[in-house]
């Protein structure tokens, strides 16, 4: 077993979160609100939390506990700006394996993608981006944290966060994704007032979750699932890895989880109906 804090800084330098870091930051209240993010006059236009005072950020965590059995299994696609060499001499930062066992088992998921793991796998991102199965949102361009002491990311300074986003959505678009949502997870999940404030005006909703399903190095796909199973309650959202080379048990875990969760009774959703379900504004 890998020591707790050797394993947390090795999962935090591949953007993984281990444990919920970052502040406990507000929950966005469920107010209609319009989104800014969408480039395209969609009728269809994602359901986003209204902003905070000041028109900080709203945050996402869970969806209603009391509409029904429902899950959203989300999946951070990580790379960093830097890792570029490591993936030419071979490193995989994606997992096809997990996406076609969620085609497969027909499981809606919302992945949050970097714009440097778009620019290595733009087939994959473009594919993921046209198909109704799928919703892609954002996870920063270059996966460096937006706060101080985030599992030893390199750190974003604030006059560079809010340019860090929207390249990541330059890549998005680039890569073929047509309409990238307008949800953003904070690399590692580490966000302040400040990193709320330097986002707002963009028309995003923070995604975070309520269960951490551990896959981030695990070796063990018994323990993950039982760690998910354990976790999930209705309208949970399950943070997780589309990065074989940081979590090579993930496609196991899926396999298992999703029967399981089906015979106890819970759908799968993608984020953005459970935020629609919190008050979001279509
Ligand atoms: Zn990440």
């Amino acid at each position: 077993m890998i020591p707790l804090a050797r394993r947390l800084t090795a999962v935090c330098a591949l953007g993984a979160a281990l444990t919920a870091c970052g502040t406990a930051g507000p929950t966005g209240t469920a107010h209609p609100a319009k989104s800014s993010a969408s480039s395209s006059p969609s009728p269809a236009r994602p359901p986003v939390l209204a902003p905070g005072p000041g028109g900080l950020t709203p945050v996402f965590e869970h969806g209603p506990r009391t509409r029904g059995k429902t899950v959203a299994l989300t999946f951070d696609a990580d790379m960093t700006a830097d890792e570029g060499r490591r993936a030419a001499s071979g490193e995989h930062f994606d997992n096809p394996g997990l996406i076609a066992a969620l085609r497969s088992l027909k499981v809606p998921a919302t992945v949050f993608m970097t714009g440097r793991w778009a620019d290595q796998y733009p087939a994959e991102a473009r594919s993921l981006g046209h198909e109704a199965q799928f919703e892609v949102a954002n996870h920063s361009y270059s996966h460096y944290a937006f706060t101080e002491d985030c599992y030893g990311l390199p750190t974003v300074g604030a006059d560079r966060m809010r340019s860090d986003v929207e390249r990541a959505y330059t890549s998005l678009r680039k890569a073929g994704v047509p309409r990238p949502m307008p949800y953003f997870r904070f690399p590692g999940g580490c966000y302040d007032q400040q990193a709320l404030r330097a986002l707002s005006g963009l028309g995003v909703t923070a995604v975070q979750w309520d269960v951490v399903s551990g896959d981030a190095f695990a070796t063990d796909a018994d323990a993950v699932v039982r760690q998910v199973l354990d976790g999930v309650k209705p309208g949970s959202v399950v943070v997780m890895h589309c990065t074989r080379s940081a979590a090579p048990t993930t496609e196991r875990v899926v396999r298992s989880v999703v029967p399981e969760l089906r015979k106890r009774g819970y759908r799968f959703v993608k984020v953005s109906e459970l935020i629609g379900e919190s008050g979001g504004n279509r």
